[in-house]
């Protein structure tokens, strides 16, 4: 396929509707989904002027998008792109609520020489956004745990450590990992340890405060995200409070008892001079403390 037909085929199976016009705003190119959009076939648009208004764009306080403030025309005389909501005529004379973008296309020196225009109908634009939207979501989660995944947990901590450089309110980090919990797998089931998992995430995500985050960083290891900390008194309040939930809250066996976990817990302090990776080897050490001297304890530092 040579360079030609391979974009050609690109845009003919975009989702959207697409065309081009040379400097004198007179149509080069037409694409399938704009025919579709449009009721207009490319036979019927290619070489004419986007100016003899064949689309008619209505903005929605009324106004000809096409007269006077035709943005193509505007696109390639400013050498900017732009976006606008419209309708456009379709063919059978209805009008269709439309995003649209337009930007200017330049040869290998730069100079313009025509214009793009990408359109498409409002819902179709709004569902492909909030498609997008849960596709996000979904790769941020951890399936088992319903919290964020490792890599969003990374993404979050870049976003801190840049959010509070250079500020005078602090942040802080805290690493909990689940106490015997190979042990708890082996007595009960991997099953019930998933449960067990589910339910600490649980209990930590409904008692931290709105800008906090919570993720599970590996296996029975969570770590937690927390703004405007500004002392380890206040970060240890915080985690004791966690510690003490996880601590009182339990699994029913269904007619067999309950169970219950614990966590110990390693919180810090975010440093002017922290990466990532520094800040979490800080709590994850400061969890090896509290696991050292005796497990379901918090340890600040
Ligand atoms: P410690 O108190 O020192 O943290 O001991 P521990 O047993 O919690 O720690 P260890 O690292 O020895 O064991 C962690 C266990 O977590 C081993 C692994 O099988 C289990 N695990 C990891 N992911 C999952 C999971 O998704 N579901 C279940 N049920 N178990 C998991
Ligand atoms: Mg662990
Ligand atoms: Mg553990």
């Amino acid at each position: 396929m040579d360079k030609e037909s391979f974009y050609k085929a690109l845009l003919d199976n975009l989702y959207g509707g697409v065309y081009f016009v040379d400097p004198d705003k007179k149509i080069t190119y037409w694409n399938k989904l704009a025919e579709r959009l449009t009721g207009y076939k490319a036979e019927d648009m290619l070489g004419r002027s986007c100016y003899d208004n064949i689309l008619r764009y209505v903005r929605s306080e009324g106004a000809q998008l096409c007269l006077g403030q035709c943005l193509l025309a505007r696109t390639i005389e400013e050498g900017t792109p732009m976006e606008a909501h419209a309708f456009l005529h379709h063919k059978e004379g209805f009008l269709l609520p439309v995003w649209l973008r337009v930007a200017p296309i330049r040869d290998e020196a730069g100079n313009i020489i025509g214009a793009v225009e990408f359109f498409n109908s409002e819902k179709a634009v709004s569902k492909l956004q909030s498609e997008l939207q849960e596709l996000r979501r979904i790769v941020s989660m951890d399936f088992l745990t319903e919290i964020w995944n490792r890599s969003h947990l990374e993404r979050k901590l870049r976003g801190l450590i840049a959010e509070y450089a250079g500020q005078e309110r602090g942040a802080g980090v805290a690493f909990v990992d689940i106490d015997h919990f190979k042990q708890i797998n082996d007595t009960y089931g991997h099953h019930i340890g998933d449960k067990i998992l589910k339910r600490v995430a649980a209990t930590i995500k409904y008692s931290l405060g709105d800008n906090d985050v919570v993720g599970r960083w590996g296996g029975e290891e969570f770590l937690i995200t927390l703004y405007d900390v500004d002392s380890l008194d206040a970060l240890r309040n915080i985690c004791e409070k966690l510690r003490t939930l996880i601590q009182s809250s339990t699994l029913d066996l269904e007619g067999k008892g309950a169970i219950g976990a614990t966590v110990s817990i390693g919180a810090t302090l975010l440093q002017p001079t922290d990466t990532t990776e520094t800040i979490v080897n800080r709590a994850d050490h400061l969890t090896y403390r509290s696991k050292q001297s005796g497990r379901n304890r918090v340890t600040v530092g």
